[in-house]
Protein backbone atom coordinates (compact mmCIF):
# COMPACT_ATOMS: atom_id res chain seq x y z
CA UNK A 1 0.00 0.00 0.00
CA UNK A 2 1.35 4.10 -1.08
CA UNK A 3 2.02 5.89 1.94
CA UNK A 4 -0.71 7.93 0.63
CA UNK A 5 -3.37 4.98 0.42
CA UNK A 6 -2.05 4.37 3.93
CA UNK A 7 -2.94 8.14 4.92
CA UNK A 8 -6.20 7.80 4.01
CA UNK A 9 -6.94 4.93 5.82
CA UNK A 10 -5.61 5.96 8.87
CA UNK A 11 -8.05 8.30 8.54
CA UNK A 12 -11.09 6.66 7.94
CA UNK A 13 -10.70 3.60 9.92
CA UNK A 14 -10.48 2.66 13.47
CA UNK A 15 -8.00 0.29 14.03
CA UNK A 16 -7.76 -2.50 16.32
CA UNK A 17 -4.47 -1.37 17.82
CA UNK A 18 -1.87 1.61 17.31
CA UNK A 19 1.85 0.93 18.11
CA UNK A 20 3.67 3.91 19.34
CA UNK A 21 7.44 3.55 18.59
CA UNK A 22 9.08 2.08 15.55
CA UNK A 23 11.98 0.43 17.14
CA UNK A 24 12.64 -3.70 17.56
CA UNK A 25 9.94 -3.92 20.24
CA UNK A 26 7.26 -2.00 18.53
CA UNK A 27 7.98 -4.06 15.01
CA UNK A 28 7.93 -7.05 16.81
CA UNK A 29 4.15 -6.45 17.99
CA UNK A 30 3.23 -5.06 14.19
CA UNK A 31 4.22 -8.82 13.18
CA UNK A 32 2.29 -10.73 15.89
CA UNK A 33 -0.39 -8.35 15.87
CA UNK A 34 -0.28 -8.86 11.94
CA UNK A 35 -0.46 -12.19 12.24
CA UNK A 36 -3.54 -12.49 14.42
CA UNK A 37 -5.75 -10.71 11.67
CA UNK A 38 -5.81 -7.40 14.25
CA UNK A 39 -5.99 -4.25 12.07
CA UNK A 40 -2.89 -2.67 13.09
CA UNK A 41 -1.07 0.66 12.90
CA UNK A 42 2.53 1.69 13.78
CA UNK A 43 3.60 5.24 13.39
CA UNK A 44 7.64 6.17 14.10
CA UNK A 45 8.00 10.13 14.40
CA UNK A 46 11.40 9.48 13.05
CA UNK A 47 12.81 6.99 10.83
CA UNK A 48 12.22 3.25 11.88
CA UNK A 49 14.87 2.10 14.13
CA UNK A 50 16.16 5.62 14.59
CA UNK A 51 16.28 5.49 18.30
CA UNK A 52 17.76 2.84 20.37
CA UNK A 53 17.44 0.58 18.02
CA UNK A 54 19.78 1.33 15.52
CA UNK A 55 22.65 1.83 18.29
CA UNK A 56 22.59 -1.43 19.76
CA UNK A 57 25.55 -3.58 20.39
CA UNK A 58 24.54 -5.83 17.93
CA UNK A 59 24.77 -8.89 19.42
CA UNK A 60 21.90 -11.40 19.21
CA UNK A 61 22.97 -13.27 21.90
CA UNK A 62 21.96 -15.39 25.45
CA UNK A 63 23.92 -12.58 27.55
CA UNK A 64 26.86 -14.49 28.94
CA UNK A 65 27.27 -11.83 31.37
CA UNK A 66 23.91 -12.14 32.58
CA UNK A 67 25.08 -15.83 34.23
CA UNK A 68 26.95 -13.70 36.89
CA UNK A 69 23.62 -12.52 38.43
CA UNK A 70 22.10 -15.89 38.04
CA UNK A 71 19.37 -14.32 35.85
CA UNK A 72 19.19 -18.17 34.07
CA UNK A 73 15.91 -17.31 32.74
CA UNK A 74 16.25 -14.48 31.12
CA UNK A 75 19.55 -16.06 29.35
CA UNK A 76 17.66 -19.53 28.37
CA UNK A 77 14.51 -16.80 26.85
CA UNK A 78 17.50 -15.35 25.04
CA UNK A 79 19.26 -18.28 24.30
CA UNK A 80 15.87 -19.96 22.38
CA UNK A 81 15.60 -16.71 20.55
CA UNK A 82 19.11 -16.49 19.36
CA UNK A 83 18.77 -19.61 17.47
CA UNK A 84 15.29 -18.74 16.22
CA UNK A 85 16.78 -15.73 14.87
CA UNK A 86 19.88 -17.74 13.45
CA UNK A 87 17.72 -20.04 11.47
CA UNK A 88 15.00 -17.77 10.17
CA UNK A 89 17.09 -14.56 9.11
CA UNK A 90 20.29 -15.95 8.54
CA UNK A 91 20.55 -13.26 6.05
CA UNK A 92 20.56 -10.40 9.06
CA UNK A 93 21.72 -12.34 11.67
CA UNK A 94 25.32 -14.70 11.34
CA UNK A 95 27.35 -16.55 13.98
CA UNK A 96 30.35 -14.81 15.51
CA UNK A 97 33.26 -16.74 17.06
CA UNK A 98 33.74 -14.34 20.49
CA UNK A 99 37.37 -14.81 21.92
CA UNK A 100 37.65 -13.73 25.65
CA UNK A 101 40.84 -13.69 26.72
CA UNK A 102 41.97 -14.84 30.34
CA UNK A 103 44.38 -13.15 32.89
CA UNK A 104 43.61 -14.84 36.00
CA UNK A 105 42.25 -18.67 36.60
CA UNK A 106 40.10 -19.93 34.10
CA UNK A 107 37.82 -21.72 36.39
CA UNK A 108 35.28 -19.43 36.57
CA UNK A 109 35.04 -19.16 32.88
CA UNK A 110 34.89 -22.43 32.03
CA UNK A 111 31.92 -23.05 34.20
CA UNK A 112 30.11 -20.24 32.63
CA UNK A 113 31.39 -21.62 28.91
CA UNK A 114 29.67 -25.07 29.90
CA UNK A 115 26.36 -23.39 31.40
CA UNK A 116 26.16 -21.35 28.32
CA UNK A 117 26.71 -23.82 25.89
CA UNK A 118 23.97 -26.14 27.69
CA UNK A 119 21.62 -23.50 27.84
CA UNK A 120 22.16 -23.01 24.41
CA UNK A 121 21.58 -25.67 21.53
CA UNK A 122 25.21 -27.80 20.61
CA UNK A 123 23.78 -28.35 17.02
CA UNK A 124 23.53 -24.40 15.70
CA UNK A 125 26.71 -23.46 17.37
CA UNK A 126 30.33 -24.33 17.28
CA UNK A 127 31.23 -25.67 20.92
CA UNK A 128 33.18 -23.70 23.18
CA UNK A 129 37.26 -24.20 23.58
CA UNK A 130 40.65 -22.84 25.14
CA UNK A 131 43.36 -21.46 23.56
CA UNK A 132 46.86 -21.11 25.74
CA UNK A 133 49.04 -18.26 25.43
CA UNK A 134 50.51 -18.79 22.29
CA UNK A 135 47.78 -19.74 20.25
CA UNK A 136 45.79 -16.51 21.62
CA UNK A 137 48.41 -14.30 20.70
CA UNK A 138 48.36 -15.78 17.18
CA UNK A 139 45.31 -14.64 16.10
CA UNK A 140 45.46 -11.04 17.67
CA UNK A 141 49.28 -10.36 18.39
CA UNK A 142 48.09 -6.85 19.48
CA UNK A 143 46.75 -8.22 22.57
CA UNK A 144 47.91 -7.35 25.74
CA UNK A 145 50.13 -10.08 26.71
CA UNK A 146 51.24 -9.54 30.34
CA UNK A 147 49.93 -12.44 32.85
CA UNK A 148 47.67 -13.82 29.32
CA UNK A 149 47.04 -17.33 30.69
CA UNK A 150 45.07 -18.07 27.17
CA UNK A 151 42.15 -17.69 26.11
CA UNK A 152 38.16 -19.31 25.33
CA UNK A 153 36.62 -19.08 21.70
CA UNK A 154 32.30 -19.32 21.95
CA UNK A 155 30.28 -18.49 19.18
CA UNK A 156 27.14 -16.20 20.01
CA UNK A 157 25.27 -13.73 17.30
CA UNK A 158 25.60 -10.86 15.30
CA UNK A 159 23.15 -8.86 13.50
CA UNK A 160 22.51 -5.48 11.51
CA UNK A 161 20.05 -4.22 14.38
CA UNK A 162 18.39 -1.34 12.11
CA UNK A 163 18.03 -3.99 9.00
CA UNK A 164 16.54 -6.52 11.73
CA UNK A 165 13.65 -3.97 12.59
CA UNK A 166 13.03 -2.78 8.92
CA UNK A 167 12.78 -6.30 7.63
CA UNK A 168 10.31 -7.47 10.51
CA UNK A 169 8.35 -3.91 9.75
CA UNK A 170 7.97 -4.87 5.91
CA UNK A 171 7.36 -8.65 6.84
CA UNK A 172 4.37 -7.91 8.85
CA UNK A 173 2.88 -5.05 6.30
CA UNK A 174 3.41 -8.22 3.69
CA UNK A 175 -0.26 -8.43 5.75
CA UNK A 176 -3.03 -6.98 4.28
CA UNK A 177 -4.25 -6.03 7.84
CA UNK A 178 -0.96 -4.24 9.41
CA UNK A 179 0.46 -0.45 7.85
CA UNK A 180 3.18 1.53 9.47
CA UNK A 181 4.38 5.04 8.95
CA UNK A 182 7.76 6.95 9.74
CA UNK A 183 7.87 10.74 10.43
CA UNK A 184 4.95 10.33 12.17
CA UNK A 185 4.81 11.68 15.35
CA UNK A 186 1.97 11.05 18.46
CA UNK A 187 1.61 14.93 20.10
CA UNK A 188 -1.58 14.18 21.98
CA UNK A 189 -5.04 12.28 22.20
CA UNK A 190 -8.67 12.12 23.73
CA UNK A 191 -10.09 9.21 25.09
CA UNK A 192 -13.60 7.94 24.40
CA UNK A 193 -15.86 5.13 25.66
CA UNK A 194 -15.06 3.17 23.19
CA UNK A 195 -11.75 4.15 21.07
CA UNK A 196 -8.74 6.55 21.85
CA UNK A 197 -8.44 9.38 19.18
CA UNK A 198 -4.32 10.05 18.65
CA UNK A 199 -3.28 13.39 17.22
CA UNK A 200 -0.22 13.04 15.39
CA UNK A 201 1.80 14.68 13.53
CA UNK A 202 3.18 14.01 9.77
CA UNK A 203 6.51 15.28 9.82
CA UNK A 204 6.71 14.85 5.69
CA UNK A 205 3.78 17.45 5.07
CA UNK A 206 3.82 18.77 8.54
CA UNK A 207 0.01 17.97 8.41
CA UNK A 208 -2.03 16.92 12.00
CA UNK A 209 -3.93 13.66 11.19
CA UNK A 210 -6.29 12.11 13.60
CA UNK A 211 -6.48 8.27 14.24
CA UNK A 212 -9.34 6.42 15.64
CA UNK A 213 -7.82 3.05 17.52
CA UNK A 214 -9.62 0.42 19.96
CA UNK A 215 -6.13 -0.04 22.18
CA UNK A 216 -2.76 1.39 21.92
CA UNK A 217 0.49 -0.48 22.61
CA UNK A 218 3.43 2.35 24.01
CA UNK A 219 6.61 0.55 22.80
CA UNK A 220 8.99 3.78 23.32
CA UNK A 221 11.59 2.07 24.66
CA UNK A 222 13.04 5.27 26.72
CA UNK A 223 10.52 7.17 25.38
CA UNK A 224 7.77 5.37 27.35
CA UNK A 225 6.98 8.01 30.04
CA UNK A 226 7.10 10.67 27.65
CA UNK A 227 4.54 8.92 25.50
CA UNK A 228 2.60 7.67 28.27
CA UNK A 229 2.41 11.29 29.01
CA UNK A 230 0.53 12.11 25.58
CA UNK A 231 -1.84 9.36 26.31
CA UNK A 232 -2.96 9.02 30.28
CA UNK A 233 -0.83 12.09 31.89
CA UNK A 234 -1.54 10.80 35.00
CA UNK A 235 0.13 7.49 34.61
CA UNK A 236 3.41 7.14 37.03
CA UNK A 237 6.84 7.38 35.45
CA UNK A 238 8.55 3.90 35.47
CA UNK A 239 12.01 4.27 33.46
CA UNK A 240 15.68 4.85 34.16
CA UNK A 241 17.40 4.87 31.23
CA UNK A 242 21.02 4.31 31.03
CA UNK A 243 23.67 5.70 28.08
CA UNK A 244 25.51 3.21 26.68
CA UNK A 245 27.86 4.41 23.47
CA UNK A 246 30.24 3.02 20.80
CA UNK A 247 33.30 3.93 18.91
CA UNK A 248 34.03 2.63 15.41
CA UNK A 249 37.20 2.07 13.93
CA UNK A 250 38.57 0.56 10.53
CA UNK A 251 39.51 -2.77 10.61
CA UNK A 252 42.44 -1.59 9.11
CA UNK A 253 43.49 0.78 12.31
CA UNK A 254 42.25 -2.54 14.58
CA UNK A 255 42.56 -5.88 12.67
CA UNK A 256 40.44 -8.19 13.90
CA UNK A 257 38.14 -10.77 12.43
CA UNK A 258 36.65 -12.40 15.59
CA UNK A 259 35.04 -10.73 18.12
CA UNK A 260 37.03 -10.01 21.45
CA UNK A 261 35.27 -9.48 24.98
CA UNK A 262 37.90 -7.36 27.28
CA UNK A 263 38.03 -5.64 30.59
CA UNK A 264 37.54 -1.74 30.59
CA UNK A 265 40.72 -1.39 32.81
CA UNK A 266 38.56 0.88 34.90
CA UNK A 267 37.20 0.33 38.57
CA UNK A 268 34.05 -0.51 37.44
CA UNK A 269 35.38 -3.90 35.80
CA UNK A 270 33.13 -3.18 32.71
CA UNK A 271 33.02 -6.24 29.82
CA UNK A 272 33.79 -4.48 26.60
CA UNK A 273 33.57 -5.93 23.48
CA UNK A 274 35.27 -5.26 19.94
CA UNK A 275 33.56 -6.65 17.13
CA UNK A 276 34.09 -6.82 13.38
CA UNK A 277 31.31 -5.75 11.37
CA UNK A 278 30.20 -4.04 8.08
CA UNK A 279 32.26 -2.45 5.44
CA UNK A 280 35.45 -3.63 7.04
CA UNK A 281 34.96 -1.27 10.45
CA UNK A 282 35.51 -3.05 14.27
CA UNK A 283 32.56 -1.52 16.62
CA UNK A 284 33.97 -1.34 20.20
CA UNK A 285 31.92 -0.64 23.47
CA UNK A 286 29.91 0.07 25.03
CA UNK A 287 29.37 2.06 28.57
CA UNK A 288 26.99 1.65 30.96
CA UNK A 289 25.97 5.41 32.84
CA UNK A 290 23.05 6.62 34.18
CA UNK A 291 21.12 9.15 32.34
CA UNK A 292 17.53 11.86 33.65
CA UNK A 293 18.31 14.00 30.18
CA UNK A 294 15.95 13.92 27.33
CA UNK A 295 16.07 10.51 25.47
CA UNK A 296 16.31 13.13 22.19
CA UNK A 297 19.44 14.99 23.35
CA UNK A 298 21.47 12.14 23.91
CA UNK A 299 25.04 12.32 22.72
CA UNK A 300 28.69 11.05 22.77
CA UNK A 301 30.91 13.16 25.57
CA UNK A 302 34.97 13.26 25.87
CA UNK A 303 34.64 11.28 29.19
CA UNK A 304 32.53 8.65 27.30
CA UNK A 305 35.17 8.79 24.39
CA UNK A 306 38.40 8.67 26.97
CA UNK A 307 36.76 5.95 29.04
CA UNK A 308 36.80 3.52 25.65
CA UNK A 309 40.22 4.37 24.67
CA UNK A 310 41.72 4.04 27.76
CA UNK A 311 40.48 -0.03 28.01
CA UNK A 312 41.32 -0.26 23.82
CA UNK A 313 44.52 0.92 24.62
CA UNK A 314 45.44 -0.91 27.91
CA UNK A 315 43.80 -4.22 25.99
CA UNK A 316 46.10 -3.41 22.80
CA UNK A 317 49.07 -1.61 24.20
CA UNK A 318 51.27 -1.81 20.75
CA UNK A 319 48.64 0.36 18.59
CA UNK A 320 48.32 3.27 20.17
CA UNK A 321 44.81 4.18 19.30
CA UNK A 322 43.92 7.65 19.11
CA UNK A 323 40.89 9.88 19.21
CA UNK A 324 41.65 10.60 15.41
CA UNK A 325 41.06 6.99 14.49
CA UNK A 326 37.78 7.09 15.49
CA UNK A 327 36.17 6.94 12.25
CA UNK A 328 32.07 7.24 14.03
CA UNK A 329 30.40 7.29 17.14
CA UNK A 330 26.86 6.26 18.54
CA UNK A 331 24.88 6.95 21.81
CA UNK A 332 21.96 5.08 22.87
CA UNK A 333 19.87 4.21 25.42
CA UNK A 334 18.64 1.21 27.31
CA UNK A 335 15.15 1.10 28.45
CA UNK A 336 15.72 -0.04 31.93
CA UNK A 337 12.90 0.43 35.02
CA UNK A 338 13.51 2.35 38.63
CA UNK A 339 15.13 0.08 40.52
CA UNK A 340 17.60 0.24 43.43
CA UNK A 341 20.42 -2.05 41.52
CA UNK A 342 22.94 -0.15 39.37
CA UNK A 343 22.06 -0.80 35.81
CA UNK A 344 24.92 -3.27 35.47
CA UNK A 345 23.00 -5.94 37.61
CA UNK A 346 19.80 -4.80 36.21
CA UNK A 347 17.55 -7.26 34.48
CA UNK A 348 17.19 -7.11 30.95
CA UNK A 349 13.70 -8.83 31.75
CA UNK A 350 10.50 -6.75 29.99
CA UNK A 351 7.73 -5.49 31.49
CA UNK A 352 4.36 -5.20 30.11
CA UNK A 353 1.70 -3.23 32.20
CA UNK A 354 -1.79 -1.28 31.19
CA UNK A 355 -1.93 2.27 32.21
CA UNK A 356 -5.82 2.60 31.57
CA UNK A 357 -8.10 0.13 30.05
CA UNK A 358 -7.36 0.74 26.47
CA UNK A 359 -3.47 1.53 26.72
CA UNK A 360 -0.37 -0.85 27.43
CA UNK A 361 3.10 -0.34 27.39
CA UNK A 362 5.80 -3.11 26.77
CA UNK A 363 9.02 -1.70 27.63
CA UNK A 364 12.32 -3.24 28.80
CA UNK A 365 14.15 -6.77 27.51
CA UNK A 366 16.67 -6.73 24.59
CA UNK A 367 17.07 -6.41 20.86
CA UNK A 368 17.38 -10.36 20.87
CA UNK A 369 13.85 -11.21 23.08
CA UNK A 370 11.50 -8.84 20.61
CA UNK A 371 9.66 -12.04 19.37
CA UNK A 372 9.10 -13.17 22.72
CA UNK A 373 8.09 -9.77 24.31
CA UNK A 374 5.53 -9.51 21.14
CA UNK A 375 4.30 -12.63 21.85
CA UNK A 376 3.24 -11.83 25.48
CA UNK A 377 1.88 -8.70 24.72
CA UNK A 378 -0.37 -9.78 22.21
CA UNK A 379 -1.13 -13.16 24.66
CA UNK A 380 -2.35 -9.97 26.82
CA UNK A 381 -4.58 -8.77 24.41
CA UNK A 382 -6.58 -11.95 23.88
CA UNK A 383 -9.48 -11.53 26.01
CA UNK A 384 -10.13 -7.97 24.48
CA UNK A 385 -9.67 -8.67 20.75
CA UNK A 386 -11.06 -11.14 18.78
CA UNK A 387 -8.41 -13.05 16.75
CA UNK A 388 -9.66 -12.73 12.81
CA UNK A 389 -7.62 -14.97 9.90
CA UNK A 390 -5.18 -12.69 8.40
CA UNK A 391 -4.29 -12.44 5.08
CA UNK A 392 -1.18 -12.39 3.23
CA UNK A 393 -0.44 -9.88 0.32
CA UNK A 394 -0.18 -11.96 -2.92
CA UNK A 395 3.15 -11.14 -4.91
CA UNK A 396 1.02 -11.80 -7.83
CA UNK A 397 2.03 -8.52 -9.55
CA UNK A 398 5.63 -8.86 -8.52
CA UNK A 399 7.89 -10.64 -11.59
CA UNK A 400 9.78 -13.59 -9.41
CA UNK A 401 12.14 -14.39 -11.66
CA UNK A 402 15.96 -13.54 -11.46
CA UNK A 403 16.28 -10.97 -14.45
CA UNK A 404 19.13 -12.30 -17.57
CA UNK A 405 21.06 -9.45 -17.29
CA UNK A 406 21.92 -10.01 -13.27
CA UNK A 407 24.93 -12.06 -12.84
CA UNK A 408 25.64 -14.93 -10.63
CA UNK A 409 27.92 -12.60 -9.02
CA UNK A 410 25.15 -10.10 -8.09
CA UNK A 411 22.58 -12.75 -8.10
CA UNK A 412 24.27 -14.12 -4.59
CA UNK A 413 24.77 -10.84 -3.08
CA UNK A 414 21.19 -10.43 -3.31
CA UNK A 415 20.03 -13.19 -2.17
CA UNK A 416 22.98 -13.53 1.00
CA UNK A 417 21.84 -9.82 1.79
CA UNK A 418 18.44 -9.86 1.60
CA UNK A 419 17.17 -13.65 1.91
CA UNK A 420 13.38 -14.24 0.67
CA UNK A 421 13.15 -10.70 0.62
CA UNK A 422 15.23 -10.88 -2.98
CA UNK A 423 12.19 -10.93 -4.78
CA UNK A 424 11.90 -7.17 -4.31
CA UNK A 425 14.91 -6.56 -5.21
CA UNK A 426 15.00 -8.13 -8.59
CA UNK A 427 11.40 -7.58 -9.64
CA UNK A 428 12.92 -3.71 -9.38
CA UNK A 429 15.82 -4.77 -11.80
CA UNK A 430 13.01 -6.07 -14.47
CA UNK A 431 11.18 -2.87 -14.41
CA UNK A 432 14.67 -0.86 -14.53
CA UNK A 433 17.40 -3.35 -15.37
CA UNK A 434 20.25 0.17 -14.77
CA UNK A 435 19.25 -0.67 -11.10
CA UNK A 436 21.25 -3.82 -11.41
CA UNK A 437 24.39 -1.87 -11.78
CA UNK A 438 27.05 -1.19 -8.65
CA UNK A 439 26.74 2.27 -6.60
CA UNK A 440 30.20 1.23 -5.53
CA UNK A 441 31.93 -2.21 -5.89
CA UNK A 442 34.45 -1.78 -2.83
CA UNK A 443 31.43 -1.57 -0.15
CA UNK A 444 29.32 -4.19 -2.43
CA UNK A 445 26.50 -1.84 -3.15
CA UNK A 446 24.08 -1.86 -5.79
CA UNK A 447 21.47 0.68 -6.97
CA UNK A 448 18.66 -1.15 -6.66
CA UNK A 449 19.47 -1.89 -2.59
CA UNK A 450 18.95 1.85 -2.53
CA UNK A 451 15.82 1.61 -4.46
CA UNK A 452 14.19 -1.39 -2.97
CA UNK A 453 14.55 1.19 1.07
CA UNK A 454 12.96 3.89 -0.75
CA UNK A 455 9.75 1.99 -2.12
CA UNK A 456 9.61 -0.87 0.32
CA UNK A 457 11.25 0.35 3.33
CA UNK A 458 10.03 4.13 3.56
CA UNK A 459 13.40 5.77 3.70
CA UNK A 460 12.60 9.50 2.95
CA UNK A 461 16.17 11.14 3.33
CA UNK A 462 20.02 9.77 2.57
CA UNK A 463 20.48 9.42 6.12
CA UNK A 464 17.80 7.10 6.34
CA UNK A 465 19.72 4.67 4.03
CA UNK A 466 23.18 5.59 4.91
CA UNK A 467 22.96 5.20 8.29
CA UNK A 468 20.46 3.09 9.18
CA UNK A 469 19.41 0.43 5.91
CA UNK A 470 23.25 -0.23 4.89
CA UNK A 471 25.31 1.78 8.08
CA UNK A 472 27.65 2.96 5.57
CA UNK A 473 27.43 6.00 6.95
CA UNK A 474 29.46 4.48 10.32
CA UNK A 475 32.90 4.78 8.00
CA UNK A 476 31.98 7.12 5.12
CA UNK A 477 32.75 10.53 6.98
CA UNK A 478 36.46 10.56 6.74
CA UNK A 479 36.57 8.68 3.38
CA UNK A 480 37.72 9.62 0.48
CA UNK A 481 34.22 8.95 -1.44
CA UNK A 482 32.33 10.34 1.35
CA UNK A 483 31.21 12.96 -1.25
CA UNK A 484 30.59 10.76 -4.58
CA UNK A 485 28.14 7.95 -2.39
CA UNK A 486 25.97 10.83 -0.75
CA UNK A 487 25.41 12.03 -4.39
CA UNK A 488 24.60 9.02 -5.75
CA UNK A 489 22.14 7.89 -2.58
CA UNK A 490 20.88 11.45 -3.50
CA UNK A 491 20.55 10.62 -6.94
CA UNK A 492 18.53 7.72 -6.79
CA UNK A 493 16.35 9.10 -4.19
CA UNK A 494 15.94 12.58 -6.88
CA UNK A 495 14.78 9.68 -9.45
CA UNK A 496 12.13 8.44 -7.27
CA UNK A 497 10.64 11.42 -5.83
CA UNK A 498 7.73 10.86 -8.52
CA UNK A 499 7.38 7.79 -6.50
CA UNK A 500 7.92 9.06 -3.22
CA UNK A 501 5.45 11.63 -3.43
CA UNK A 502 2.62 10.17 -5.78
CA UNK A 503 2.70 5.97 -4.72
CA UNK A 504 3.75 5.27 -1.43
C1 LIG B 1 24.15 0.77 24.15
C2 LIG B 1 23.17 -0.34 24.01
C3 LIG B 1 23.61 -1.59 23.62
C4 LIG B 1 22.70 -2.63 23.48
N1 LIG B 1 23.14 -3.82 23.03
C5 LIG B 1 22.27 -4.84 22.84
C6 LIG B 1 22.71 -6.05 22.27
O1 LIG B 1 23.85 -6.18 21.86
N2 LIG B 1 21.81 -7.04 22.13
C7 LIG B 1 20.52 -6.92 22.52
O2 LIG B 1 19.78 -7.89 22.39
N3 LIG B 1 20.06 -5.75 23.03
C8 LIG B 1 20.90 -4.71 23.18
N4 LIG B 1 20.47 -3.52 23.67
C9 LIG B 1 19.06 -3.35 24.01
C10 LIG B 1 18.22 -3.06 22.75
O3 LIG B 1 18.92 -2.23 21.86
C11 LIG B 1 16.92 -2.39 23.16
O4 LIG B 1 16.30 -3.17 24.14
C12 LIG B 1 15.95 -2.22 21.99
O5 LIG B 1 16.59 -1.68 20.86
C13 LIG B 1 14.81 -1.33 22.42
O6 LIG B 1 13.93 -1.22 21.35
P1 LIG B 1 12.57 -0.44 21.51
O7 LIG B 1 11.83 -0.63 20.25
O8 LIG B 1 11.90 -0.84 22.77
O9 LIG B 1 13.00 1.08 21.70
P2 LIG B 1 13.49 2.10 20.57
O10 LIG B 1 14.29 1.43 19.53
O11 LIG B 1 14.11 3.25 21.26
O12 LIG B 1 12.13 2.53 19.88
C14 LIG B 1 11.24 3.47 20.45
C15 LIG B 1 10.83 4.41 19.35
O13 LIG B 1 9.74 5.24 19.76
C16 LIG B 1 9.82 6.40 18.98
N5 LIG B 1 8.98 7.45 19.57
C17 LIG B 1 9.21 8.16 20.69
N6 LIG B 1 8.21 9.04 20.91
C18 LIG B 1 7.31 8.90 19.89
C19 LIG B 1 6.10 9.54 19.55
N7 LIG B 1 5.58 10.52 20.32
N8 LIG B 1 5.45 9.16 18.41
C20 LIG B 1 5.96 8.17 17.62
N9 LIG B 1 7.13 7.53 17.91
C21 LIG B 1 7.81 7.89 19.03
C22 LIG B 1 11.30 6.75 19.02
O14 LIG B 1 11.66 7.61 17.96
C23 LIG B 1 11.94 5.36 18.92
O15 LIG B 1 12.36 5.06 17.60
C24 LIG B 1 21.34 -2.43 23.78
C25 LIG B 1 20.90 -1.16 24.17
C26 LIG B 1 21.81 -0.12 24.25
C27 LIG B 1 21.34 1.24 24.61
Amino acid sequence: MTRKERLNTTCSDTFDLVIIGGGITGAGVLLEASKKGYKTLLIEKGDFSSGTSSKSAKLVHGGLRYLQFFYFKLVRESLVERNYLLETYPHIVKPLEFIFPLYQSSFKFRMAMILYQMMGRHDIMPNYSFANKEKTLHKLNAVNSENLKGSFSYYDGITNDSRLTTEIILEAKEYTNAAALNYFELINSKQSDSHYTLNCLDHLNNNHVEIKTRYVVNCGGPWTDKILDCLVPESEHSMAPSKGIHLVFSQNRIPMKSAYAFSSYANDKRMFYALPWEHNSVIIGVTDTEYNGDPDNIEVNQNDINYVLHGINRFLPDLNVTEDDILYEFAGLRPLFKEKTASQDKTRDFKIWWNNNRVISLAGGKLTTFRAMAKALTLKLKDKLEIKPAEKIGHSNINKTIPDSVSPEKIKHIKNKYGNKDIYLFNLIHQNPELGNWLDEEFQILNVEIAFFIKHQDSFYVDDILNRRLALGYILNKHPKNKIIKEKVRQILEQYKELVNNER
